[in-house]
């Protein structure tokens, strides 16, 4: 933006002022000028002289007639490897007669070291034939022909449409081989952990299937911790792990019975290298299958009720969460 008074003082140097700045030629260089954030600035696209040298370099400082302290510059340098001398005034009252003295004598200065002679278009790349025609980019004041302009702002555009998609897809993909699949190894070690009590609960004779509960929580838990976000592939994972891991959990409590029976020496004329054969006999059991099936489907009861109170908990949680800065932000 710019205040009325940067706005009067471009208008004494011919400068029009629009789209949040006040621009033009000045001594032959393309100039914007805008009100910052406690600073005035200034941008000031340079030519080359007529008989430039390959790589002549030259020493922007040494052109002005004064210090850059006299003129209140804080900031005076070439932005990005661009011809574009970006100039900074430390703004306080007496600044615009600073910036009227520096557009009097430093630019005349530096068109004097023939830096506004030869200008090429930033389309089409051919040299002007006197004067730029210049074009506002984004606050840049870029030498670009009249016939040129449609172009080149389509060509922008088309660059920053290309810009956001290799973003998104960039972030897409971070997101397949990164968060998520730590999301999903956090939901399996979840639901293990979460299986524990199971069969705990189970090896001493009460009703397992409320450890559903754990397995559930503990799936979401597990995918929200290595994985940071709670999403589509989370409640996915969630409900996967969960699922393979009520049956097995199940199926675990069941062998630390029989475990526990061989330990406490309940079983004496078996030993413990039959424990494989007894308990694979014994869940050959049409009457054991029946129990199996009811405590499967009871602690999926249970780990869908852990499952959607932790992932309603997690979500609340994460939409109180301060929105995380972009980088178009700074
Ligand atoms: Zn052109």
């Amino acid at each position: 933006m710019y205040s009325p008074g940067l706005k009067k003082l471009g208008a004494e140097f011919g400068l029009t002022a629009g789209k949040g700045r006040v621009y033009g030629l000045l001594e032959g260089f393309p100039v914007s000028m805008w009100d910052g954030a406690g600073t005035k600035n200034m941008l000031i696209y340079l030519g080359e002289p007529r008989d430039a040298a390959e790589d002549a370099q030259t020493d922007l400082q040494a052109l002005l007639p004064r210090e850059l302290e006299a003129y209140r510059i804080m900031q005076y340098e070439l932005v990005d490897d661009l011809p574009l001398l970006l100039v900074v005034f430390h703004d306080n009252p007496g600044t615009l007669k600073r910036i009227r003295q520096f557009l009097q004598e430093a630019v005349p200065a530096l068109r004097e070291a023939g830096l506004s002679q030869v200008y090429y278009c930033a389309q089409c790349g051919k040299a002007f034939e006197g004067a730029p025609e210049i074009d506002l980019v984004d606050g840049t004041p870029v030498p670009v022909h009249a016939y040129c302009q449609e172009d080149f702002a389509r060509e922008i555009e088309e660059d920053e449409r290309e810009e956001r998609e290799q973003l998104r897809q960039e972030s897409a993909e971070a997101l397949l081989d990164g968060s998520i699949l730590k999301g999903v190894l956090g939901a399996f070690l979840g639901a293990l952990i979460g299986s524990i009590p199971w069969v705990l609960i189970y090896m001493f004779g009460y009703l397992a299937s409320i450890g559903g509960i754990l397995i559930g929580m503990g799936a979401v838990f597990g995918y929200k911790k290595l994985s940071g976000r709670v999403g589509t592939a989370c409640v996915v994972s969630a409900v996967v792990f969960a699922a393979l891991m009520v049956p097995l959990a199940c199926y675990a409590g069941e062998a630390a019975i029989l475990l526990k029976e061989f330990i406490a020496g309940n079983l004496e004329p078996l030993r413990m290298s039959d424990f494989g054969w007894l308990f694979r006999s014994i869940t050959a059991l049409a009457e054991w299958r029946e129990s199996f099936r009811q405590n499967v489907l009871m602690g999926y009861l249970y780990a869908a009720l852990g499952l959607i109170a932790f992932l309603i908990s997690k979500r609340h949680g994460l939409r109180n969460r301060p929105a995380q800065q972009s980088p178009k932000d700074v």
